[in-house]
């Protein structure tokens, strides 16, 4: 059965079995229930589904569903034909779930941003995605790479790299690196600030890195006039998460002022 590739949905297929199956064996053996996001040509599926637990996957490209439908008879009530970013997961588990794929890069960002949205569902997750956004996803501060993905994602999981993967273990090559990571989820249940904020205040100052914190708060706290405290004259890539969320309590404390 041939199916077309469609680069606007990300399609990079692993075609390294092995590889494959390190990535399916990075889940934790106690994991219960599992989502694979993105299954296409199934090399990860394969794997996912001798193991003896609660499993979905869910694909979008439609051909592909076929095809896994196809090659994979076990996999019928177990796949899902769907947009993993619209999905309701409470559809589908009732119950706390981890999840892994070999991600389309160019919605990675909005799947991690997913997986935040629903941290305390989700205690796991094993990722392949860009080596450099794997890198800054690890990072931790004080480094170039270091930026709002590390602080959201590290603010709520321990993050490993787990391992680089070459470019010519996948048809068509990508243009770039991949990496395999995986995120725990730690013991922080709310952070000591306003989450919504603490948000807000990560983006304004990493989205103006080379400004002081001074200047990019300027955007949250507008003309009001910022007391002196220890962070006005760092770069945010200085700051760790609790470093943030202190920051976070002096731009609320700010604007109740007027
Ligand atoms: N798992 C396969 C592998 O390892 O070779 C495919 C990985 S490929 C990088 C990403 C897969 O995600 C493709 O099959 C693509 O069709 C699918 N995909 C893209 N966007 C998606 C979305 N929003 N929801 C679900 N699947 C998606």
């Amino acid at each position: 059965m041939y199916v077309r590739q469609k680069k606007s949905l990300g399609q990079h297929f692993l075609h390294d079995r092995q590889i494959a199956e390190r990535i399916a064996k990075s889940i934790d053996d106690s994991t219960k229930s599992l989502l694979e996001i993105g299954a296409g040509t199934g090399v990860l599926t394969e794997f996912l589904l001798e193991k003896n637990i609660d499993f979905k996957a869910i694909e979008i490209d439609k051909e592909f569903v076929a095809f896994l439908r196809n090659t994979f008879p076990d996999i019928k009530h177990k796949l899902i034909e769907g947009d993993f970013l619209k999905l309701n997961v409470h559809d589908i588990f009732d119950k706390p779930f981890s999840v892994i794929g070999n991600l389309p890069y160019n919605i990675s960002s909005q799947i991690f941003f997913k997986i935040l949205d629903e941290k305390n569902h989700i205690p796991e997750a094993v990722f392949m995605i860009q080596k450099e956004v794997a890198e800054r996803i690890a990072e931790k501060p004080g480094s170039k790479t270091y930026g709002i993905l590390s602080v959201l994602v590290q603010a709520f999981y321990n993050v490993e790299y787990l391992f680089t993967v070459h470019e010519n273990a996948f048809t068509p090559p990508p243009k770039v690196k991949s990496a395999v990571i995986r995120l725990n989820r730690n013991s922080v249940q709310h952070l000591n600030c306003d989450e919504i904020l603490f948000k807000k205040t990560v983006k304004a100052t990493f989205n103006q890195r080379r400004k002081t914190i001074r200047n990019s708060l300027k955007l949250i706290t507008g003309n009001r006039m910022i007391p002196e405290n220890r962070f006005l004259q760092l770069r945010p890539e200085t700051l760790s998460v609790s470093d943030f969320a202190e920051l976070t309590n002096l731009v609320e404390n700010l604007l109740k002022t007027h």
